[in-house]
């Protein structure tokens, strides 16, 4: 029975989450949840992003997010910056790992950053030499977004991905995920992306960052495990993705995949019924706000095990949540 954890769940919700609400949590109730989250097992979260608070002022209090953060025993820090700008405000406020978002999507990366996919990956370079020169123990991340399809220009060619990659690898980024930003991947298409991207840059391969817009979150994922990915990233309660139409969910509800994998047998280090904990931490800090997951409605089931044979300790979240089961 495995003990040591054997895919790595990456919270992505107090960042992709909470600035893709109009609400802005209160900065107590971010360190709760944080707090709850780490307390579940999760070992790294994406706490915010370093944007200037004009723009997202749900961001504003990022640098006093990671402060608390990295207090967390065994918790990797991940904070998204946008540019070299961002970078250095991440490194002082004492990040462990940066984020950086590459569209696939020349189109996209015009409209969203105005600037071109090897302009960013110059970024990419850049970030890397400072992060040399200031932190070296810290990781970059690049995450290759709209790489399964595209709002702006549709598809998005596998090819113009696999070369992005590359480039990002070669300009020095320690990972290099992909992300479904639009919702439009399958789980075909997640195989066979992935499978090529682990070709061409290895162990350098990052996170899957695969979104529930079209139901098809978990699948994704399943297919990312099955060609060799270990990371991903997901959102409690599926806040956030950027949903295009009003009730559509967006990331892929941590709850759940935690569930798929331990039920699997794939440890996780994740305690699911802290982390339904957590869910009920982020609803407090977000009233009205709706959030995701079957996992959470349903409980875990009569006879449900971890992956390395622990049962549930048959508190709440373990039982129907109707009661009604016959
Ligand atoms: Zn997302």
């Amino acid at each position: 029975m495995p003990t040591e954890p054997q895919v790595l769940i990456s919270e992505v919700g107090p960042r992709d989450g909470l600035q893709s609400v109009q609400a802005t949590m209160p900065t107590a109730y971010k360190l709760a949840w944080i707090d709850a989250l780490h307390a579940a097992g999760l070992r790294e979260i994406e706490v915010g992003s370093f944007v200037p608070a004009r723009l997202l002022p749900q961001m504003a209090d990022v640098a006093e997010v990671v402060r608390h953060s990295t207090a967390l025993p065994g918790l990797a820090v991940m904070a998204l910056v946008p540019n070299r700008r961002g970078a250095e405000a991440a490194l002082a406020a004492g990040v462990n790992k940066l984020t950086l978002p590459v569209s696939a999507s020349e189109a996209h990366s015009l409209a969203n950053v105005r600037r071109t996919r090897a302009q960013m990956v110059d970024e990419v370079r850049s970030i890397v030499a400072l992060r040399d020169e200031r932190a070296p123990q810290v990781r970059v991340e690049a995450g290759v977004s709209t790489a399964f399809g595209c709002t702006i220009q549709g598809k998005v060619s596998e090819d113009d991905v696999a070369r992005l990659a590359a480039a990002l690898a070669e300009a020095g980024a320690d990972e290099v995920g992909l992300s479904d930003t639009t919702g439009m991947a399958n789980p075909a298409q997640v195989r066979r992306l992935f499978g090529r991207v682990r070709a061409e840059i290895g162990g350098r391969t990052g996170a899957a960052h695969l979104h529930n817009t079209r139901g098809l979150g978990l699948a994704n994922c399943l297919a990312a495990y099955d060609v060799g990915v270990r990371t991903f990233d997901s959102s409690q309660g599926g806040l956030g993705g950027c949903p295009y139409a009003p009730g559509a969910s967006g990331n892929v509800v941590t709850e759940d995949l935690v569930f798929m994998f331990e039920s699997m047998g794939v440890a996780t280090g994740i305690d699911l019924e802290r982390l339904l904990h957590a869910r009920r931490v982020l609803q407090a800090g977000l009233p009205g706000e709706p959030i995701y997951g079957m996992t959470a409605e349903a409980g875990l089931g009569k006879g449900f095990v971890y992956a390395d044979g622990r049962q549930p300790r048959g508190g709440e979240g373990t039982a129907s949540a109707t009661g009604n089961e016959a």
